[in-house]
């Protein structure tokens, strides 16, 4: 085993850092399964391919097309293994490691010792033993495996036939405030400026849930030919995987589908997908403490606006704006103003980097993405409840608070970010995560924003007030 964890940190240090792998335009390599193998030679991808497959009987031959994000990874990989399968003794090393890969993935399927040897391991990494109550576990590992069916359960119990209209219409708002923001951006060139105004109107959303779920014939559908056994645990999840993998090598050859989730009703979470342009929310973030029909609108818009705005944002941030308003990557900004972005992009990078916690400072390039997400979503937000404040009768405030409903909005904003944490769950989530931890995203976000220092009347040149902001949507 020590020597299966030497060749895993020499995988891990041949492997690209995940703030060098940000631009989509630099990592698209599409290339044949014969240019595969003269860089990688040590693995025969055709006949990997064939058996991959091999369940649905699509022929694979070497002149197939493949995207492959780092073509030095691949050859530092196929050296890293030709060195292994040179020597007699360091052979082993390497099928070691595939079969402690399977084993290491299906530990939560074994018997106790293996489950108490991963609580070890997870306490490490983690600080905590993630000891759940098991009713917690077995919710959230179906809502993992059969997360359409559970979430037909979620939605027909909790989400409220009028919550989709309304996400539908606070989308609307959020969208046309970003929209109206626009034409103020001095550094965009007008051309430039016409194409994401034609890329915001494109992007199309899904919320809450897919019809299909609410239709037992086609739900049923969907799990065709998953047979699950009541009493046999490691089995189900084996057939779960081949279940699962049949249906993605099935996709091969089509069409995207543009109707497809990639999560389940029941999670509290949402995404934009480039490719799609498209933006998703699932029942799950629909619910207090991001929207209830009875807050005021304030905290509607501080909390689930804001989160609409950044999925948005998302169609605009360093990844997101090499994909044009049909999700084709290609160069549709022009040169200059390109220039300015990443001028732009360089004032958050420099920002963010300045957190710290303890001795880990937060990576500035890592977390680029979610950062101008967060803050192009909490203008758009702002200014898309400003335009409902305009629009209709003033909303009266909340009893027992003193605070202005714009003073709420902030508030609404900071609150869903309440949140704790372990130190060595912080320090994995700085090393890992595209995210900034949540304190610097209620942070970061409210001290770029001039409407947040005039609304709470901060001094200028405080901490939350710096004379420096970055500002791009
Ligand atoms: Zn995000």
């Amino acid at each position: 085993m020590k020597n299966v964890l030497e060749f895993e940190k020499r995988l891990a240090q041949i492997t690209i850092p995940a703030d060098q792998r940000r631009d989509d335009e630099s990592t698209y390599h599409k290339i044949t399964l014969k240019e595969l193998k003269m860089k990688c030679k040590a693995i025969d991808w055709v006949s990997y391919y064939r058996r991959a497959f091999g369940p649905i009987g699509r022929e694979i031959t070497e002149n197939e097309q493949i995207v492959i994000y780092s073509p030095q990874y691949m050859s530092n990989l196929s050296d890293l293994i030709e060195e292994h399968l040179r020597d007699e003794q360091k052979k082993i090393v390497v099928a070691n490691y595939l079969g402690w890969s399977v084993v290491q993935t299906m530990t939560s399927c074994l018997a106790k010792p293996f489950r108490e040897a991963s609580k070890i391991l997870r306490k490490a990494l983690m600080g905590s033993e993630g000891t759940e109550s098991p009713w917690r576990y077995c919710v959230t590992d179906t809502n993992g495996v059969m997360g359409f069916a559970l979430g037909a359960m979620f939605v027909k119990a909790v989400f409220h036939g009028d919550s989709k209209l309304m996400a539908q219409t606070m989308i609307e708002e959020v969208r046309d405030a970003f929209k109206s923001n626009l034409p103020n951006l001095k550094w965009m060139d007008e051309h430039t400026r016409q194409l994401a105004k034609e890329k915001a109107d494109a992007i199309t959303d899904m919320i809450g849930f897919p019809d299909f779920i609410l239709d037992s014939t086609k739900l049923n559908q969907k799990y065709e030919g998953l047979i699950l056994e009541e009493n046999d645990y490691f089995t189900n999840n084996i057939e779960v995987n081949r279940f699962a993998l049949r249906r993605n090598i099935q996709k091969i050859d089509k069409m995207a589908n543009k109707s497809e989730w990639e999560m389940s009703p029941p999670t509290v979470n949402a995404y934009y997908t480039p490719t799609k342009n498209q933006i998703v929310f699932p029942a799950g973030i629909l619910q207090a403490p991001f929207y209830d029909v009875n807050y005021p609108k304030s905290l509607n818009f501080g909390a689930m606006g804001v989160v609409m705005g950044h999925e948005l944002s998302h169609a605009f941030d360093d990844q997101g704006r090499e994909y044009d308003k049909s999700g084709n990557l290609h160069q549709w900004w022009k040169n200059s103003t390109i220039r300015k972005f990443e001028e732009r992009m360089k004032c958050f990078v420099d920002q963010y980097t300045k957190y710290n916690v303890g001795s880990d400072h937060v990576n500035g390039k890592q977390t680029i993405g979610e950062n101008v997400a967060d803050n192009g979503g909490l203008t758009a937000a702002y200014n898309a409840y400003k335009s409902w404040l305009s629009k209709h009768p003033t909303e009266l405030p909340l009893p027992g608070v003193n605070l202005t409903n714009l003073q709420l909005f902030f508030v609404g904003f900071s609150q869903v970010w309440c949140s704790t944490s372990t130190p060595e769950a912080l320090k994995l989530q700085i090393m890992n995560d595209p995210h900034s931890p949540a304190q610097f995203r209620v942070i970061g976000t409210l001290s770029n924003s001039y409407e947040f220092a005039q609304q709470f009347k901060c001094s200028p040149n405080t901490r939350m007030n710096p004379e420096k902001k970055c500002v791009v949507w």
